[in-house]
């Protein structure tokens, strides 16, 4: 069988800005390539991708412990004092009548973070194996960690709101617990981490591969 060979823009002698896409001639004597268009420096690959996204992958997961044992919230008033954790404000959430709030802080607070880490590992140890593996469906799957990149301050979205909640409907006080500033660093680190990979590694094994 015949393999159809995609050549490369750099097989071609072309770079291609990340900025602003312009595709640029690019000379063998190139070291410190910028972009005539808008002066980004040109990279065939993002630099330091795979060792980077790592580094802040790792630090996402170890800060997802005390995100989570940590308590993220301290109500109290002249009646009652509460610490709560991310998972024990859920259960008191779910325990109160407020199912909705309760399954939005589960998925964007525990599901949502978790699988964002697992993902981007999995791309790592994927890329890093120069894994032919389903790369649609990787391409498909760093997409959607991207796309969840977004909505993930959700969650401090909803501390915030209920913190009004609390502070409107009664003589009670709120504090953000330093869980919550774990989390927030999860979330920060973990966009990073989503932005220092490069896409373009999935299909590299690919090359010389008929691909879809
Ligand atoms: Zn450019």
């Amino acid at each position: 069988m015949q393999r159809r060979v995609h050549p490369t823009p750099e097989e071609l002698g072309l770079a291609s800005c990340h900025v602003c896409g312009l595709i640029s001639k690019r000379l063998e004597s190139d070291v410190g390539l910028l972009c005539p268009r808008c002066l980004s420096r040109l990279h065939r690959r993002k630099p330091y991708s795979i060792e980077s996204c790592w580094a802040l992958t790792i630090a996402a997961l170890i800060l997802y412990i005390p995100a989570n044992l940590l308590p993220i919230m301290e109500t109290g008033s002249l009646l009652s004092y509460r610490r709560d954790t991310i998972m024990s404000g859920i259960v008191h959430l779910w325990h109160t009548g407020a199912w909705g709030i309760a399954a939005i802080v589960f998925i964007a607070s525990i599901v949502v973070p978790l699988f964002k880490l697992l993902a981007l590992a999995l791309l790592l140890v994927s890329v890093q194996r120069q894994s032919t593996w389903w790369p649609m469906q990787r391409m498909r799957l760093y997409r959607l960690v991207e796309l969840v990149g977004r909505w993930s301050m959700l969650d401090i979205y909803v501390v915030t709101f209920l913190a009004a909640l609390v502070q409107i409907s009664s003589l009670a006080t709120v504090r953000v617990g330093n869980g919550a500033i774990a989390f927030g660093a999860v979330v920060v680190l973990t966009m990073f981490a989503a932005m220092k990979f490069d896409p373009r590694l999935i299909w590299d094994p690919l090359r010389n591969e008929n691909l879809p």
